[in-house]
């Protein structure tokens, strides 16, 4: 049988080393504890679930829904950003539903990338950026984030023949795995580069709800212009503990919603309506339910960053995201570090070579473990004698 090559071509699965080691430490009767992925343990909101069991008996929820989501849904999407950000969308053009905004980045490959463009991609970042661009037969041209930029790309260090095959920009901040925030001057930069070199650009917002310190992430479309030339991608996985009920959002440029809906509705069919009312319900939810939750977060940060720091790692409090980015002492890569620290301590940290070539020499850790095995895990962290000079 004949498997597509670009199936052949996804990147290898950096992670298989520390998944292959940690079925052998669970093997060995190991109480293996991980930091690894980004999934909220916490619950789905009640008054989220609330009309689940309601909505299952409405017949019409039975039936396919349509693609671009139901015009309720669109609607409180609209209201949601109006109150967040002060920005107005109209429901019936600017907006769709989306089956989790991974779905809608992988279709948004197949509507902007064809064979000889190029998408331009953060390095290290999330996964589909790139992979949804191979699948698009495109190429990805990988922008540096690093500690001397504030893990922001330089868009004057792009070639200029690079920028004439650009068709996308990815970016994503609050960032995924860096936990780097933007503000709107970047914005303003990212516009003023879209235009000039006629890229359209997309912005991954996920985590704009995921905050720290009291700090409030941008929205891309707070800076003039930006609807002439971009999406932003949200999701209400991370915002609302929902990442099971693959529910999200896209906004923006019609002409690029358009193009959007067209592959959607010809390779899926929407969100199921039952859920697009929960979803309705969660953008409802009053604003302290958001900062109750940060609340937690943030506590479990203090005391993560607080022992990786006893550790001898170098890390900064994230303002926002799921993620801590750690830097590791020299000596090691950062997947031998994270082998070390599985094998002595049981516990999983992800390497940040996963993310991209320019996340070796990191780490990154989830907050999203409950506060039982945290503490299990922090006090073992504590009290472990690393192999090098904490
Ligand atoms: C979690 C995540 C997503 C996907 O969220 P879903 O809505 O659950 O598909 C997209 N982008 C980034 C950066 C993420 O971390």
């Amino acid at each position: 049988m004949k498997i597509a090559s670009r199936v052949n071509q996804v990147p290898p699965y950096l992670f298989v080393q520390i998944s292959r080691k940690i079925a052998e430490k669970k093997a060995q009767g190991v109480d293996v504890i991980s930091f690894g992925i980004g999934d909220p343990d916490l619950a789905t909101p009640r008054k989220v679930l609330d009309g689940l069991f309601d909505a299952s008996e409405i017949q019409v929820n039975h039936r396919y829904p349509e693609t671009e989501g139901l015009p309720e849904f669109r609607i409180a999407v609209a209201e949601w950003y109006k109150d967040r950000f002060g920005i107005q969308f109209d429901p019936d053009k600017e907006i769709l539903s989306l089956i989790g905004a991974k779905e809608g980045i992988g279709h948004a490959a197949l509507s902007f990338v064809e064979p000889g463009d190029i998408a331009l991609v953060p390095d290290p970042g999330y996964p589909v950026y790139s992979v949804g661009t191979l699948f698009a037969g495109g190429e990805s041209y990988f922008l540096p984030l690093n500690s001397e930029n504030n893990w922001l790309p330089d868009f004057s260090k792009i070639p200029d023949e690079i920028c004439k095959k650009s068709t996308v920009l990815w970016i994503n901040y609050p960032n995924n795995p860096t936990g780097a925030i933007a503000d709107l001057e970047f914005f303003e930069d990212v516009v003023r580069f879209a235009k000039k070199n006629d890229i359209a650009v997309m912005h991954d917002n996920c985590y704009s709800e995921v905050t720290f310190d009291g700090y409030k992430p941008p929205s891309f479309f707070e800076v003039d212009g930006a609807k002439d030339i971009g999406l932003e991608f949200h999701s209400l996985s991370k915002t609302y503990n929902m990442t099971g009920w693959r529910i999200g959002m896209v906004v923006g440029n019609p002409d690029l919603i358009d193009a959007l809906m067209i592959v959607k509705s010809n390779l899926d069919s929407g969100v199921s309506q039952a859920i697009q009312n929960m979803g309705i319900s969660a953008l409802k939810l009053p604003v302290d339910y958001i900062s109750e939750r940060n609340k937690i977060y943030q506590n479990r940060r203090d005391s993560i960053v607080e022992v990786l720091r006893h550790l001898g790692l170098e890390v900064q409090k994230t303002k926002a995201s799921l993620y801590i980015w750690a830097k590791i002492p020299k000596g090691f890569t950062s997947g031998e570090f994270c082998e070390i620290v599985l094998d002595q301590t049981g516990i999983v940290f992800t390497p940040g070579l996963g993310y991209g070539a320019n996340g070796e020499g990191y780490v990154r850790l989830s907050i999203t473990i409950d506060d039982a095995a945290l503490k299990v895990a922090l006090d073992r962290l504590n009290n472990w004698t690393p192999p090098w000079e904490a």
